[in-house]
């Protein structure tokens, strides 16, 4: 294995010094997530890359490794972590000097997938019968692991973790490395919403609706209808979507983002009237809990009705598609919406912007000669120095489908020009807007709750609005007789 560590003090102290003079003056403590992953760089063999990231949770983000070690297959010992963890011990006891202040750090999560995270833990796989990082209870196989008790669950604490209280839930004989470090074992390595919401539970419901058992399949008829309202709402998808929705065709190509589209926004659209209405009720009832979980108010309002839906949405899974259902990705819903109140949404620890990142660190590998020396090399010229940006907001636009916003809870509007700029530099931009808000649906709870609405062009009036009252950008679907649907953009783009 071959491995580069940096210096960790100094890495977060090069990005802390990226941010304005305002921000860092009222800087008493920053807040960091780290991530590991393993990432291959060649179809040719399998080496890969296993950088350990750090990531400074200001606005904007900013991503960098901390180390990068190239191994061959999977890492079989942790030496390349520990390293890295003993240097952030360090700066997180002693803090980092800056000027005539000392600046805390602290460790808001872990974020890893499940693989990563039982590697980094030193416990069982998912796929092991006490493979739950969140609780005690013991797997059932059938066919593979799947966890069916729902309620009364017993939780894993920090205490309990390094008590080592449940025996067969670690590796004998190791210890994570991160134990050293003042964090909570267990709840500072909350479940990630991409792997587990976006790549797990919701790929697994469009797959079982497609390919599964006969009984809850959708006909080729209703999966082509399905694609065909996809396709149709390509034109309707602003432009800070990283991609438009496609057709279900392509769903063993489709990314993370292209769930999260469907489990957020487009799914509660294309499968209405289309899914047998007890599947439909029961996809809403997790699209829900993920809308009300990314949104940090409404996380906080709504957790305990929010872990209500994912308890639905788990045993009514069972009922629906079998005890086969409840595999690890279903199961850790139980714990999302603890997670999610903890650290505040589920954007706030999940992997998406360190994914993105790892994109960026395999595109600075070019050629199959000493992959590490080109990471460094290409990082030192400033490649990856770069900020990243939170969000593409960009200027208020007056061009369709980037012209939407939700107002309030009373109105919503789409722009359609732009007044000159006036001396003072303020703009003001002539709307079309919408009253007389309807829930776009009241099942399971009113969808007004979530920005989910539906109106029509005849509630609108124009008026002239200020930049400050444009500010929460939305999605409008245009239906049939004048009537619209506009769901309010809730995940952060970062
Ligand atoms: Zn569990």
């Amino acid at each position: 294995m071959q491995c580069v560590q940096f210096d960790v003090r100094g890495q977060i102290l090069e990005h802390l010094k990226k941010y304005p003079q305002a921000v860092l003056e009222k800087l008493d403590s920053v807040d960091i997530s780290l991530n590991v992953d393993g990432l291959p760089l060649f179809e040719s063999n399998n080496q890969s890359l296993w950088p350990v990231l750090c990531c400074i949770n200001l606005s904007p983000k900013s991503i960098f490794p901390l180390s990068l070690a190239l191994v061959s297959s999977k890492p079989t010992s942790l030496n390349f972590i520990s390293e890295t963890v003993s240097k952030l011990e360090n700066v997180m006891q002693n803090g980092l000097e800056w000027g005539d202040k000392v600046i805390r750090v602290q460790i808001r999560c872990i974020t890893c997938d499940a693989p990563a995270n039982a590697l980094v833990k030193c416990i069982k796989q998912y796929s092991g019968y006490f493979g739950c990082d969140r609780c005690t209870q013991k797997g059932f196989w059938d066919g593979r692991m799947t966890y069916q008790e729902v309620e009364n669950l017993t939780l894993r604490t920090d205490q309990s973790f390094r008590e080592v209280t449940q025996l067969e839930h670690h590796h004998e004989g190791k210890t994570s490395p991160f134990s050293n470090l003042s964090i909570d074992m267990v709840t500072s390595f909350p479940v990630d919403y991409m792997h587990q919401c976006c790549l797990g539970v919701m790929k697994k419901l469009l797959l079982l609706w497609t390919k599964g058992k006969k009984e809850t399949r959708m006909s080729s008829g209703q999966i082509k209808e399905v694609s065909v309202r996809l396709e149709q709402l390509k034109t309707a998808i602003p432009n800070n979507f990283a991609r438009k929705p496609r057709g279900l065709e392509h769903l063993e190509r489709w990314k993370a983002t292209e769930f999260r589209q469907f489990a957020l926004y487009t799914g509660k659209l294309v499968l209405r009237g289309v899914l047998q209405d007890d599947l439909f009720e029961h996809f809403m009832a997790f699209s829900v809990a993920m809308c009300m979980l990314i949104s940090p108010s409404l996380v906080q309002a709504h957790c305990s009705y929010v872990h209500e839906l994912l308890s639905f949405f788990v045993q009514q899974g069972r009922f629906l598609y079998g005890e086969c259902f409840l595999v690890y990705n279903v199961h850790s819903m139980l714990h999302l919406a603890a997670d999610a109140k903890k650290i505040g949404c589920l954007d706030n620890c999940s992997a998406f912007p360190f994914e993105n990142y790892l994109h960026h660190l395999k595109k600075l590998v070019r050629s199959g000669r000493s992959p590490l020396v080109q990471i460094v090399k290409r990082l030192n010229e400033g490649g990856s120095l770069r900020r990243e940006l939170t969000e593409k907001e960009g200027k208020v636009s007056s061009k369709h489908p980037n012209n939407i916003y939700m107002l309030n809870d009373k109105a919503c509007c789409e722009v359609l020009s732009t007044t000159p700029e006036k001396n003072d530099g303020t703009q003001m931009f002539l709307c079309r807007v919408y009253n007389h808000l309807e829930p776009y649906t009241s099942s399971p709870c009113d969808s007004r709750l979530y920005g989910a609405i539906r109106t029509n062009i005849r509630n609108t009036s124009m008026k002239l609005l200020s930049e400050i009252c444009l500010k929460q950008r939305a999605i409008m679907f245009e239906e049939e007789y004048g009537s619209r649907v506009f769901f309010t953009i809730l995940h952060s783009f970062s």
